[in-house]
């Protein structure tokens, strides 16, 4: 007579076990096949990982193999392959011993490093330790059961007891009476296998059915996988009639040149689901990338299934390439990437501000306080500003986040004032709410909106500060009208993939391309000369052409077009007032329409040239003081803005001089700011009561470069001189 209790553990359970093992399965797969991952942490901890993983996954390898021959194979089997009960018990516990223990220790290593390390207990839920401490307690029974009851209490004769039950149960003739007798250890081994066979299908357990084997001719990120629906095509084809299709008459026609196939053609159905969609709409990639390209997104069930370039920009007229096709590749698989698990969906904040952060928020119980605890001392402060650049980001909520930035805000406010708060939200060109609402949220609490260039880095800096405008510089198209183009700095093959074929077409009307990268990259192949200089000497290699172009184009000999181009378009002939710097003088600022009182709109704004015909003071049109004065004047003539006639602006004040004065600069290398001091061409100016010692930009150019014009200080005598810095000698 068998126990009820027994009739469920050993009759119903098992068959409810299959049941949803296997429907678990399939419903994770059709509804969640995007979280069909083991969820790896080995980004955020890679020694315990890998030592616990290796330990685990190989021991229990051999284990559940030991337990498939063990419970499925009938004693009688390998009885009669000439291996004896005792025999093979012997084998089992030594072999499934060693390789549970491996296994064993592997599992502990997971379970503490899931539990010991922040960022990936920070990174795991329930259902992860959940799936450790069961594996960790069914196999503490198993070792139980094998190294201590079989040696040490009873030898059990498993095979015959749980294998034939086993078997019984998976031939559909489940007898629990093979169960009755067996130990409460044995059975407790079964029921907690039970629940993790229960829990399987809705844990990272299922990564187990994903083993990679296949990355091994495929790529190693797929998100998406048609294969998975074949068995859903073979039912819904008629099978027999697709075998026997061969052997049916077909329909044939034109002369028997053409027939209709038979082929069932449910397949094709895969690419119709594949390129189906409700709607298009308009939009670009939100990667940081400047290119905006157009595309219309195609979307279905309100998921983007795929994109397509919109090929309908404007055309850059009969003599120029077209924009068109414009995008790129990456642009092009964008919609995996929404989609892709990878994805960040919530903020992440550097651990060990994070651990600080928290601390301090309990130890004061203010937020404000908090933030100011941990930056005005001065050892928390390099704790997190040390940990800069080496990873570790941690998960953290939404509110926690905003609450720490917002006390950072406040007590830089209250302590320093709003203006020390810098700040940018994304481009423009990319997202006009998330550029607006952050540049509103700075303006309104007094801070300061830094310029796009400012922030990323990649175009002159200060640039729009400087010039008023956002961008000054030209279209990419325009590289096609360029004779000689020298690319530094970019990659553009990468960073400009849809512009790039303008450099690439310029080429075929006879433009040299120099490409100066430290290594080979995508875009040395359009060059044709490469300069690879070695990596940090960049910037020396540009001191040195800009000494050399100025030696040789402006000094030694004058080129007219060089210098006419630099009076017009740039601003070296610009007046700088120099000031008393102990025994020599620095450069301080422009000198403007207001030092010399003159009464003219934005004066404190309007830059001065001295000129060449007149050898008086002039205000020429173009600098910044006419961007909004509505004088008509935001134009790069040279003219004089107050009379109107044409100047010719004074580059250098040398041979027009009253003084020569020693001007100190720095130059920056790995020894920090070297002082350096070398003699300008100034005019001196008394307007009203006060005493102005003015030069040119050219000027002081020419002295931070180290061009000599037999002036004093620490000028080279030549190229090859290894003193000062800037010139080619030195910075070979
Ligand atoms: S360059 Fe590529 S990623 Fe950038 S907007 Fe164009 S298509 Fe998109």
């Amino acid at each position: 007579m068998v126990a009820p209790l027994d009739e469920v553990l050993w009759v119903s359970l098992p068959y409810i076990v299959i049941v949803v093992f296997i429907g678990g399965h399939v419903y994770r797969y059709a509804v969640d096949q995007y979280a069909w991952t083991s969820k790896s942490s080995e980004l955020l901890e890679k020694r315990w990982l890998n030592m616990g993983s290796q330990l685990f996954h190989w021991g229990i390898l051999i284990v559940i193999l030991g337990h498939i021959i063990g419970l499925l194979v009938p004693p009688g089997v390998t009885q009669a392959m000439g291996v004896t009960t005792e025999e093979y018990h012997k084998m089992a516990i030594v072999l499934g011993g060693a390789s549970g223990l491996v296994a064993y220790l592997g599992a502990w290593i997971l379970f503490l490093r899931r539990l010991l390390i922040p960022r990936v207990r920070k990174t795991s839920d329930a259902t992860d330790f959940l799936v450790l401490v069961l594996i960790l307690i069914t196999m503490t029974l198993g070792l139980y059961n094998t190294l201590i009851y079989d040696i040490f209490v009873h030898p059990f004769p498993y095979r015959s007891t749980i294998g034939a039950w086993l078997r019984s149960v998976l031939v559909l003739q489940p007898n629990p009476n093979y169960m009755v007798n067996v130990p409460i250890t044995f059975q407790l081994h079964i029921i907690f296998a039970y629940i993790l066979f229960l829990i399987w299908p809705f844990t990272r357990l299922v990564h187990v059915w994903s083993y990679p084997i296949f990355y091994l001719r495929r790529a190693w990120i797929i998100y998406r996988r048609q294969g998975g629906r074949r068995w859903l095509f073979m039912l819904r084809a008629n099978f027999i009639k697709e075998i026997f299709r061969h052997l049916l008459p077909r329909e044939k026609f034109n002369n028997n040149w053409s027939e209709i196939d038979n082929a069932d053609r449910a397949w094709e159905d895969l690419y119709r689901n594949r390129w189906q969609y409700d709607k298009v709409v308009r939009s670009t990639h939100g990667v940081n990338c400047t290119g905006s390209c157009s595309w219309r997104i195609y979307v279905k069930d309100g998921i983007v299934v795929w994109e397509h370039q919109a090929v309908d920009y404007p055309t850059n007229g009969p003599n120029m390439p077209e924009y068109e096709p414009r995008g790129c590749p990456r642009g092009a698989s964008f919609s995996w990437y929404i989609y892709s698990p990878l994805r960040i969906k919530h903020p992440y904040v550097r651990g060990e501000l994070m651990r600080l952060w928290r601390e301090a928020l309990s130890k004061t119980g203010d937020p404000v306080r908090a933030w100011e605890y941990i930056v005005t001392n001065p050892e928390l402060a390099n704790r997190y500003k040390s940990a800069r650049g080496k990873g570790g980001f941690v998960r953290a909520s939404w509110d926690e986040v905003l609450e720490l930035i917002s006390a950072a805000l406040i007590y830089t406010i209250k302590t320093y004032g709003p203006d020390r708060i810098f700040g940018f939200t994304p481009i423009p060109a990319m997202s006009m709410v998330s550029f607006s609402s952050g540049s509103r949220f700075l303006e309104l609490i007094g801070g300061v909106m830094l310029s796009f260039y400012d922030w990323y880095a990649d175009l002159p800096i200060a640039s729009p500060q400087v010039w008023g405008e956002q961008t000054d510089v030209h279209e990419s198209a325009d590289w096609f009208n360029s004779m000689y183009i020298i690319v530094w700095g970019t990659n553009i093959a990468m960073t400009r993939t849809p512009d790039a074929h303008f450099l690439a077409e310029a080429r075929y009307r006879g433009t040299k391309v120099v490409v100066v990268t430290t290594d080979y990259t995508d875009v040395t192949k359009f060059a044709d000369l490469w300069i690879a200089p070695k990596p940090g000497t960049d910037a020396a290699l540009a001191m040195s052409m800009v000494h050399v172009i100025l030696r040789e184009f402006y000094v030694d000999r004058q080129v007219e077009y060089f210098i006419n181009y630099v009076k017009k378009y740039t601003d070296l002939p610009f007046l700088v007032i120099l000031e008393k710097s102990g025994d020599v003088y620095i450069p301080s600022r422009f000198l403007r329409a207001s030092d010399l009182g003159l009464n003219v709109p934005n004066a404190e704004w309007k830059t001065v040239v001295l000129d060449l015909d007149t050898k008086r003071l002039v205000i020429p049109n173009g600098s910044i003081g006419f961007r909004w004065s509505n004088e008509g004047k935001w134009n790069l003539k040279l003219e004089d803005s107050i009379t109107g006639k044409p100047i010719d602006p004074a580059l250098t004040l040398l041979g027009l001089h009253d003084d020569v004065v020693l001007v100190r600069t720095y130059v920056f290398d790995e020894r920090g700011p070297i002082p350096i001091v070398r003699g300008v061409p100034v005019k001196k100016l008394n307007v009203g009561n006060k005493d102005f010692i003015v030069t040119t930009v050219y000027d002081l150019l020419l002295a931070h470069v180290g061009v000599n014009r037999g002036l004093p200080g620490d000028y080279p005598s030549s190229y090859d001189d290894p003193k000062p810095s800037h010139r080619p000698g030195r910075n070979q």
